[in-house]
């Protein structure tokens, strides 16, 4: 996708489906002319007349038939009123995307929407394509790359806390901590480059010593922000956890209990849910998809193996597994098979149905499963241990509970992967460094990992880097 800037775009950037207002976005340098064929003030002042980010009303004018918009008034065209709206100029380079803005705020009907549209497309604007108004933001230089990924993270936030997280980045604490870094690895760079041109004359431009420390201390901050990169995950994407267990447990009945007090608003990202029942829950602030898996067990059905293989999927790719147990029978071998599993490695064991007389002691059921990482006991009938049971997951799945969300967190995957290669990058070049390798070598690995680190905010970047974050955004952001 090459960067045109030249053009004018235009999209709905509501939700398809029907809404209390619909909001149609343009942007480019055509913007206030073209719009200008398609809204009619009230006040019957031209949109140029109007004062930025001050609401005005406005007639949405469309011409009917065949005629274009541009000829409204005029012998073919009787133009049309289809709504009123409210319309919003804003200027460049002070508007999202650095450039001339308008909004139009119609009803939020798709042939309202539709037809505003369509009605811009035939005055000379283009179709925006997914996530290009952010991208002209990137490009226009309002956001750098992490800032314009925290956008679609905070319009993807499932909880509180992940959106704090977005809108920290969003700001630009991560972005600001990372220039820092790379500015660092730019001076040191700067120093090895000069100690090359001037390897004639005995000038020691850096001291080995000091150039070792420097990039230790480098590698160490490195290294606690690609720490922070797993649990910024789940905090960002939401974690799977699997509900696993022989039938007749109660692992519906837990899904259900902890829908009932913990269901998020929100649905599932499209296209993750499987066969198997999914919901999104919160626990601890972190968005969970929970999935309540067939009952694991020995048969010989075609039907209930499928599920039991899709079961044990499902498993394999949860972050954390709750393997329930009935804690008023002793442990069965169906029980005692799901808990020799590899996949029961570090899961956590719920003993449930506690309002009943116990037959399972707590001892047997630790010592059939050793490498699980904690018991905890509850009756999902009588919503009992569920606090307990919900901190400890949310304990197992963010240990180190990253202290605020105002500290610099990674979260993305793309940036955890440009941080890796940073830090290797410092590591070679402090093993050359103590190894007396040549200095072409040490700049050559400084230089891959300050590129690296420019990947991350986008000073150093490729089109095909540009395409892949924006085509995950939706058409009007
Ligand atoms: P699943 O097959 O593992 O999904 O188990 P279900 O959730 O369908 O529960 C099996 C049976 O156990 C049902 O009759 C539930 O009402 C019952 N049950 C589930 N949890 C509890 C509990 O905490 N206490 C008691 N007494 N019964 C429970």
């Amino acid at each position: 996708m090459p960067a045109v800037l030249d053009d004018t775009i235009c999209a709905i950037a509501t939700p398809p489906g029907e809404g209390g207002i619909g909001v149609v976005r343009v942007s480019g340098p055509g913007a206030l002319d073209l719009a200008a064929r398609v809204v009619s003030l009230r006040s019957r002042q031209s949109l140029h007349a109007l004062p930025v980010r001050r609401l005005v009303s406005a007639d949405v004018v469309v011409p009917s038939g065949e005629s274009s918009p541009t000829d409204r008034g005029g012998a073919t065209g009787v133009s049309q009123v289809i709504d009123e709206a409210l319309v919003v100029v804003m200027r460049g380079p002070h508007s999202f995307t650095g450039e001339d803005v308008v909004e139009v705020q119609c009803h939020g009907g798709m042939v309202v929407l539709d037809h505003i549209c369509r009605a811009l497309l035939a005055a000379g604007c283009r179709l925006a394509r997914p996530g290009e108004f952010t991208q002209r933001a990137f490009l226009n230089g309002r956001l750098d790359l992490a800032q314009a990924e925290a956008v679609l993270d905070t319009i993807r936030a499932k909880t509180a806390r992940s959106l704090a997280v977005a809108q920290a980045q969003r700001r630009g604490v991560l972005s600001r901590e990372i220039e820092e870094l790379r500015s660092a690895l730019v001076v040191a760079l700067s120093h090895v480059e000069a100690a090359l041109d001037f390897s004639d004359e005995d000038i020691a431009f850096v001291l080995p010593a000091d150039l070792t420390k420097l990039l230790t201390d480098l590698s160490s901050q490195l290294g606690r922000l690609l720490r922070s990169s797993e649990e910024g995950r789940i905090c960002r994407e939401g974690a799977l956890v699997a509900i696993v267990g022989r039938p007749n447990v109660g692992k519906s009945s837990l899904m259900n209990a902890l829908l009932r007090q913990e269901r998020a608003i929100v649905t599932p990202v499209p296209g993750t849910t499987r066969d198997l029942l999914e919901e999104v829950v919160q626990i601890g602030g972190i968005p969970v998809r929970l999935v309540d898996t067939a009952g694991i067990r020995a048969t010989q059905d075609p039907v209930e193996t499928e599920g039991i293989k899709r079961s044990r999927l499902a498993w394999g790719d949860a972050d954390l597994a709750l393997i329930l147990l009935d804690g008023s029978e002793l442990l069965t071998d169906d029980d005692r098979a799901v808990l020799a599993s590899p996949e029961a490695f570090g899961a956590l064991l719920v003993v449930n149905k506690r309002d009943l007389p116990q037959r399972l002691t707590l001892e047997e059921v630790r010592s059939a499963c050793p490498a699980c990482a904690g018991i905890v006991e509850i009756s999902a009938k009588e919503l009992a241990g569920l606090d307990h049971l919900r901190e400890r997951v949310r304990d197992i799945l963010t240990p180190h509970r990253l202290e605020s969300a105002e500290g610099a967190m990674v979260t993305n995957l793309r940036h955890a992967d440009a941080l890796k290669r940073a830090l290797e990058g410092i590591e070679q070049a402090t093993q050359s460094v103590k190894q007396g390798r040549a200095g072409e070598l040490v700049a050559m690995d400084l230089r891959i990992a300050a590129d690296a680190l420019g990947e991350i905010t986008g000073v150093i970047t490729t089109d095909e880097i540009l395409q892949r974050i924006f085509a995950e955004f939706c058409i009007g952001k």
